[in-house]
This record gives structure tokens, sequence and C-alpha cells, in this order.
């Protein structure tokens, strides 16, 4: 039954209609719980609040699998307009990008053009980008550009998944590249990834633990409690220095959880998806967790 809901929102997800229509209305449908509005302007105030709380955001301007050159072109000078608002004023807060929305699936040497324009308006302000992982359709090149951009852009890390079989063996080439550690968002075939939640939360654990051993800088980005009681554990008995990783988990999900890890010293980081392009975001929150229709439905009657 529950992997019958996740089909279903995935397949909505990468529906082209649905996405197209639902950029027309605005985030509608209970989205709002998990999309922080249409425009950065709007969202300042809510990053500020969490800066205050000891919170950094990351922001993530969605969109994906853009095959339109101008519209690629469009997001990315989105992106290098919000570089300057959070340089100018002076936000707690880091951007996340995906390769499809900034041309991969155009012209891979047209995406790159992107992302280095991108980049050097990161590095001008200081802000650090991360390159979100998508399909595994997508991964290989992704790990590629970001080998090719780290040569003269250090301030780019990405993401492993720990569906996919390959992520223990890719991490070796990716010793010194912040990342962060998932669990792995889209449906792929068993070719690929693991397919039970055992498997899939067993290599994140083993994944977590080799890199919070290691210098560079770790995001362990869960919303499940089991996992990080045993890193919380596995951190204090290596003695592992907070300023090493943070947990990052996504808006709007298990609050009280976000607020409490500050409490307890952790660095943590909020990560906030926001513009038209929600759709096929909110589809795959909802195949995640169908429960968070409930909350949805909940929202809808009681407030
Ligand atoms: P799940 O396996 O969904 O949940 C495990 C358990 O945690 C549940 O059984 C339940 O007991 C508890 N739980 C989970 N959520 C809740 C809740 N809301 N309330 C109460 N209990 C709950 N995926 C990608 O493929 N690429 C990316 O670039 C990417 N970036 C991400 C960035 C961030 C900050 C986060 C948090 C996730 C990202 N993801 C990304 C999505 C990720 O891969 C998972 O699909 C998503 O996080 C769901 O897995 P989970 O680890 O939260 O735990």
């Amino acid at each position: 039954m529950a992997s019958l809901a996740k089909d279903f929102f995935i397949g909505l997800s990468n529906n082209d209609f649905l996405n197209q229509s639902a950029k027309k209305f605005g985030a509608r449908f209970g989205a709002e719980r998990f999309v922080a509005g249409t425009v950065f302007d709007a969202i300042i105030p809510t990053i500020r609040q969490l800066n205050q709380k000891q919170i950094s955001c990351t922001m993530d301007h969605l969109g994906e699998f853009v095959t339109d050159r101008s519209e690629a072109e469009h997001a990315k000078e989105k992106i290098m307009d919000m570089l300057h608002q959070i340089h100018e004023e002076n936000l707690d807060c880091h951007v996340s990008i995906k390769l499809t929305q900034l041309g991969l699936d155009i012209e891979e040497s047209f995406c790159i053009q992107n992302v280095e324009q991108i980049l050097e308006v990161a590095d001008a302000c200081d802000v650090f980008v991360n390159i979100d992982m998508e399909k595994y359709t997508h991964y290989d090149s992704t790990l590629k550009i970001l080998k090719l951009l780290r040569k003269n852009y250090p301030n780019v890390g990405t993401v492993i998944q720990t569906y996919l079989y390959d992520a223990e063996k890719d991490l070796s080439d990716l010793e010194d590249v912040r990342l962060r550690i998932v669990k792995g968002a889209y449906k792929e075939d068993s070719s690929v990834a693991y397919g039970s939640k055992d498997e899939i939360d067993k290599n994140f654990l083993k994944i977590a633990k080799k890199r919070l051993l290691g210098s560079a800088f770790t995001s362990i980005a869960t919303h499940d409690h089991h996992i990080i009681n045993e890193l919380k554990k596995f951190i204090a008995e290596h003695q592992i220095s907070t300023d090493n990783f943070e947990f990052q988990m996504l808006y709007g999900f298990r609050i009280d959880m976000q607020h409490q890890l500050v409490k307890e010293g952790y660095r943590f980081c909020t990560y906030i998806p926001f513009g038209e392009d929600w759709f096929g975001y909110f589809m795959r929150r909802l195949a995640e967790r169908p429960q968070n229709l409930n909350l949805l439905v909940k929202d809808a009657f009681y407030t």
C-alpha cells in the first residue's frame, strides 16, 4: 500500500502538464506548509527569524527538468540575484541548485557555463553553493561536472544518496568536498539502488560515520530520529567537533526536533524551497511520507 502511494505521488511529480499548470496557481493545496513562498524578498524575514534562533538556511529556488534555454537562463539570473541579496542582507544562508534547472538536459556545456557564472557571483559574495543530487540518470554527469567545477571553485559541494549501491565507492573521490548525506528521494531501479528502508538506513549510517571521521564538512540531512540518535552517540563517543558537521531538515518538517537539536548545541540548517515550480518537490514529499497528506487535511479544516 505504502509502495503504491509512493509510486502514485512520484508519477504525479513527473507529470509535465500538472507541473506547468501548478506554476500558474502559485503554491496551493497545502503546499505552503512545505514551500516558503514564491519570491525571495518575501522570505527574508523567515530566514532572519531562523538565523536569530541559530539556524542557518539553504535556499532552493525551485525548478528542475528545464528543456528551454531561456528558462534555464532565467533561473540562473534569479539565483545570482539571490546570492547578491544574501550578501547584502548579511544572511546566514547558502544556496542549493539543481543542474537540470540550469540546462543539463539541454546541453552539458551550456549547463556548466550557467553554473560557472553562478559560482563566480557566489565567490564574490562568499556564499557556499550545493548541487542537489537528482535522478540516477543524472548521477554520473553531476559528479563529473562537480569535479570539473571544483578545479576553479572550491566553494561548491554536492549530495550523496545512500540508496545508491555506488554511494560508498564514490565517497573516496570526494573526501575533501563538503557533502550532504541523504537517503534519496527518487524512484530508482533495483539495478542501481537499494529498495528496503533497512538497507538504505544501514548504508546512511555507514557513510555518515565515515564522513564524520574525516575532515571535510558534512551535512546530515534526515528527519529520521533513529538515525539522528545513533549518530549523536557516535559523535559523543568519538568526540567529533560540532564545527565539522550540521544536521539538516526540510522547511516545515519536525520543527520541534529542529529547535531541540540547536538547544543541544548542534549546528542546524533548514532547507527552504521557494518559487513557482513547487509541484514536483511537493509531490516527492507526499511520496516519502503519505502521512504528510493528513497534516495538510488537518490544516485545511482546523486553521
Ligand atoms: P524517512 O525514511 O522518510 O523517515 C524515517 C522515519 O523518520 C519515519 O519512519 C518516521 O518515524 C520519522 N519521520 C520522518 N519524517 C517525519 C515527520 N515529518 N514527522 C514525524 N516523524 C517523521 N534527496 C535527494 O535525492 N537529493 C537531494 O539533493 C536531497 N536533498 C535533501 C536535503 C535535505 C535537507 C533533506 C532533509 C532531504 C533531502 N533529500 C534529498 C530527500 C531525502 O533523500 C529523503 O527522501 C527525505 O529526507 C526522506 O527521508 P528521511 O531521511 O527524512 O527519513
